[in-house]
């Protein structure tokens, strides 16, 4: 960065949605992965919003099952660890200087948590943008080289946002946060398990580990097969058209995540659950299914999350995340789930 005044251009925060007295903690269906992969699809909006292919990097242990980012962005991304004994600060310095502009992601602890936004302390994932370190420097945003040495720019950029509307750094692109990750309503369930508690295996609704795999990215990334023949859109998608049979002429088309419309709705539990579902009913009882619709003939089953029961109802339009299913084979799997949708894009503050 010798003489290139790299600027952090744009950041998105992604907090989990429980807090436990003063502390901002994961729900029952979030990890750290959850919140990385929030914050991977915020920066795949700003990727494609700015149209201009984007180096991406998580920093940190890396908390991705296997295939996983691969399932969430459509291709590799660089992983940074603390393995090479390279402190999370020094890691991001490191981590640019690439030829174009990129994309630093982490999990964090923030440790005010921006007191004038009302904000709490707590793990969050955080997405920012660094402009490239050529061509047309932006004119706005924070300097890196101005990030006082020892403390995380990633911290840094979240501490400019949380200080709010007229104190942060003018011109700084802030994606925001995660729609409605302000809105805490709940207190942190107690006695979630840090590690996957081993669950029975459900007859018939198995999904053996292969078959998992292979079908993630149809399942994270709502990837549908656009049949070229008739037109029809398949999803999810099963190599075949099913409007017209074919298995030949079909285009992989990405689904928006956004926008999907209730059509019907119930509640399982008290014994109807499969059984790798056990541990979530006995925790927190009956949890909410929704059929929910993008356009006629494309529709998903989707578990209901960060909802109280009563404000999903058929009509209601959901935006779905990746959040954790259940655990089986001694790992989670996870798969995405319903929200009520708050907002068509994230709050930009200031
Ligand atoms: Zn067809």
């Amino acid at each position: 960065m010798r003489g290139v005044r790299q600027r952090i251009v744009r950041a998105a925060v992604v907090r989990p949605t429980c807090a436990d007295g003063a502390r901002r903690v994961e729900g029952p269906d979030e990890d750290r992965f959850t919140l990385l992969a929030a914050a991977l699809e915020a920066a795949a909006d700003v990727e494609r919003a700015d149209r201009r292919p984007l180096r991406v990097r998580v920093l940190g242990t890396d908390p991705a099952p296997r295939g996983g980012y691969v399932a969430l962005f459509g291709r590799p991304v660089e992983l940074i660890g603390e393995r090479d004994g390279v402190a999370l600060p020094d890691t991001l310095t490191l981590a640019t200087g690439g030829p174009g502009p990129e994309v630093i992601l982490a999990v964090e602890e923030l440790p005010d948590g921006g007191a004038a936004r009302g904000g709490t302390p707590g793990l969050a994932a955080i997405a920012v943008l660094v402009d490239a370190p050529t061509g047309p420097a932006s004119p706005d945003g924070i300097p890196l080289d101005t990030i006082p040495s020892g403390e995380s720019p990633i911290v840094a950029a979240y501490s400019a946002w949380a200080k709010g509307p007229g104190t942060h750094v003018p011109g700084v692109g802030w994606v925001g946060e995660w729609p409605g990750s302000e809105r805490v309503a709940r207190r942190a369930p107690r006695d979630i398990p840090a590690s996957p508690p081993s669950s029975q295996v459900s007859q018939g609704a198995y999904l053996p580990p292969p078959r998992y795999l292979e079908s993630l990215a149809s399942r994270w990334g709502f990837l549908a097969d656009r049949c070229r023949a008739c037109g029809r859109t398949t999803f999810p998608q099963s190599g075949r058209c099913r409007g017209c049979g074919r298995a030949e002429d079909l285009a992989v088309e990405p689904l928006p995540k956004h926008g999907w419309k209730v059509v019907a709705r119930t509640w399982i539990g008290a014994g109807g659950q499969p059984t790798e579902f056990d541990p979530e009913v006995e925790r927190q009882g009956a949890y909410g299914v929704v059929l929910a619709e993008l356009v006629p003939g494309v529709r998903a089953t989707l578990m209901v999350t960060d909802a109280e029961p009563g404000s999903v109802r058929i009509g209601t339009t959901v935006e779905t995340r990746l959040r954790r299913l259940y655990a089986l084979d001694g790992a989670w799997r996870y798969g995405r789930k319903a929200v009520p949708e708050v907002g068509a894009t994230p709050t930009r503050p200031g």
